[in-house]
């Protein structure tokens, strides 16, 4: 079995301000750390249930996040960001399931840790065919596109339960309680490696033994994106291309044949 793990910095345990996740400041170290404790335990629990390869791909931001020796040897990582090309680099039919560790709910979910979609300085909301979805949506989207089924997702309460609502019995780790934005009550680092490791584990067992449960919600189709904007001239920016629709001042709509191609498609 080959898991692939989408790792992002926003639901990590212990991370609670914008000053942990951004390279350059003096806390990013701390988020750094942070961040390869969760994917570690994650790692840990995939393997301790069987899997054969783990994949950990480094997703938030620039990328280049997690801590490369301090990472488990076991597992391999996927660091960088193409200019073009595919969201889920290296995703394709061959992996069993998906993890997404340190996941943050979508825009202008009600106290919840550093929520946002894609870009918290420029994305006010985005829908598919005029539902809402945040990131947890987008990747197990992408990834069922190609067939594979998201199996964990880790972050704060709210992810959580946007996760359960889209993916139904998909396994979480909740590692901390959304106050606000920037306002969480956290579990110790070691604690949530605990739960963490055991979400993990039970999610690939639950794969090993058929799967059942699990739920691919694939985007049958042609898609509508929607984009509404915080400032008009991201929206102007983003209507100047060709096949954009302008909507009003601050919504940009455009069609694609297939939900994968939205992001760069699938991996080839
Ligand atoms: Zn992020």
């Amino acid at each position: 079995m080959r898991i692939y793990i989408m790792a992002d910095m926003e639901g990590i345990s212990g991370i609670a301000c914008r000053e942990q996740t951004d390279r350059g400041h003096f806390r990013y170290a701390e988020g750094r750390r942070l961040l390869t404790g969760d994917v570690n335990a994650a790692v840990k629990g995939a393997m301790d249930a069987g899997a054969d390869e783990v994949l950990v791909a480094d997703a938030h931001g620039a990328s280049f996040n997690l801590l490369p020796e301090a990472l488990d040897p076991r597992a391999r990582l996927l660091v960088g960001t193409p200019q073009k090309g595919p969201r889920l680099s290296c995703l394709d039919a061959s992996v069993s399931g998906m993890f997404l560790i340190g996941y943050h709910a979508m825009a202008g979910t009600l106290r919840a840790v550093l929520e946002h979609t894609m870009s918290s300085k420029t994305w006010h909301s985005v829908r598919v065919n005029g539902k809402p979805i945040g990131e947890v949506g987008i990747d197990a989207g992408m990834a069922a596109a190609a067939g594979v089924p998201t199996i964990l997702v880790t972050g704060d309460d709210k992810v959580c339960a946007e996760a359960r609502a889209l993916l139904g019995d998909v396994e979480t780790a909740c590692v901390k309680q959304g106050l606000g934005r920037h306002h969480a009550m956290c579990l110790s680092p070691q604690e949530a490696a605990v739960r963490i490791e055991k979400a993990a584990k039970r999610a690939v067992e639950r794969l090993a033994a058929g799967g059942t449960g699990f739920r691919l919600p694939a985007h049958e189709g042609p898609v509508t994106i929607s984009i509404t904007y915080k400032h008009t001239e991201d929206a102007d920016n983003a209507a100047s291309s060709v096949h954009a629709r302008r909507v009003d001042g601050y919504t940009v709509e455009e069609d694609y044949r297939t939900f994968a191609d939205w992001y760069g498609g699938l991996a080839k």
